[in-house]
């Protein structure tokens, strides 16, 4: 077990900036989430703390020690990519204990670590099946126990869960979780996916254009997002363009918004508000008037989209605290200061 430094990290291809000034911390013992878009450069971070891929500058250190010029198989990794690559003619307690093997360890305790391991993943007894008979999460699980066989010191797993399907990736999101915490083994995942970031970090990194955005815990993103980019990327948000009046007051468009002060700066400025801090309300209780665009109705949840000087905004609800409107009605929206993120890129 181990904690990971990242100093300065650039990585090009030809004239292309893949990554570009990457500075990162990771705690012993934490789990990671690189997220983004496709093509921001996560894939490419994670194969360089993976040695499969050499950085142009920077430093990556594990221990406080820089394992740039050791190759691969010398970093103590264990890695899971996307594609799952498990032997298929071996069984699965062969495919488990197959690194034990290559170094030689007797066959009595490359059997104990597979029990071990099966029993970790919730599969025990499955050791004397091949990989054919399993379903799709149970190979999953496999290709994490392999990867885990050798006690590594950094767990690099890239989109792990992708090729499953929406309810089982839910389970699995969880179950590596806890499967990280009963370890305690510092691990990074890469993933596009916000919700499974959420799920599982001790600390999210919000990438984009090879650089990072942002990097702090879930809620922190969620609630203080950096940027305009971490904001839009990381749930739904309303994102109001506004500027300061000649009496300092907050507008957007011609409307005004009491309780949220705006800086004084010459770029221009973003008032970031989750569907679920917007308020429906009758008219003239709310800071912002408009006229309602659509209402739907999802059982759980209700959005209301609301036209607000050629913005559609949404705000949600559950459906005991609806409040009833129709489409073309006017109404208020009730924006709650402390609730109100004021970016300014
Ligand atoms: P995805 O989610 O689609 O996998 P990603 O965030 O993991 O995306 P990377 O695979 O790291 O993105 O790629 C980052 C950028 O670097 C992309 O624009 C990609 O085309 C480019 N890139 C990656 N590998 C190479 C390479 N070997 N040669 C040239 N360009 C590359």
């Amino acid at each position: 077990m181990s904690g990971l430094a990242l100093k300065n990290i650039r990585k090009e291809f030809g004239s292309f900036v893949a990554v570009d000034n990457v500075e990162l911390s990771v705690p012993q013992g934490s789990f990671v989430c690189l997220l983004g878009p496709s093509g921001c450069g996560k894939t490419t971070l994670l194969r360089m703390i993976a040695g499969l891929e050499k950085q142009t500058s920077g430093e990556i250190l594990i221990d406080g020690q820089d394992i740039t010029g050791i190759p691969t198989h010398k970093r103590e990794l264990g890695m899971v990519f996307q594609s799952l690559a498990l032997f298929p003619h071996l069984t699965v307690a062969e495919n488990i204990s197959y690194a034990l093997k290559i170094r030689g360890v007797s066959k009595a305790e490359q059997q104990a670590r597979a029990e071990e391991l099966l029993e970790l993943i919730h599969l025990p007894g499955y050791g004397d099946r091949t990989v054919s008979q399993l379903s799709g999460g149970q190979r999953q699980r496999v290709a994490i126990a392999r990867a885990l066989a050798l006690s590594p010191k950094l767990f690099l797993l890239d989109e792990p869960l992708s090729a499953l399907d929406a309810k089982l990736r839910e389970d699995m999101q969880v179950e590596l979780r806890q499967l990280q915490q009963k370890l305690g083994i510092t691990t990074i995942v890469v993933t596009h996916d916000q919700r499974e970031a959420m799920t599982m970090a001790d600390l999210v990194v919000v990438m984009g254009e090879g650089r990072i955005r942002q990097s702090a815990k879930p809620v922190e993103i969620y609630r203080k997002p950096a940027d305009t980019f971490v904001a839009d990327f990381i749930g739904a948000t309303n994102l109001l363009p506004v500027r300061k009046g000649n009496e300092g007051q907050t507008l957007f468009g011609n409307q005004k918004i009491d309780g949220v002060s705006l800086p004084e700066t010459s770029s221009s400025l973003t008032l970031s508000v989750r569907p679920e801090d917007l308020h429906v309300v009758g008219l003239e209780n709310g800071a912002l008037r408009g006229t309602v665009s659509f209402v739907r109705d999802l059982g759980a949840t209700v959005e209301t989209f609301v036209d607000v000087v050629g913005e559609t905004l949404t705000a949600v609800t559950t459906p005991r605290e609806r409040v009833e409107v129709s489409v073309g009605q006017e109404v208020c929206l009730h924006l709650p200061p402390e609730n109100c993120v004021v970016l300014t890129q």
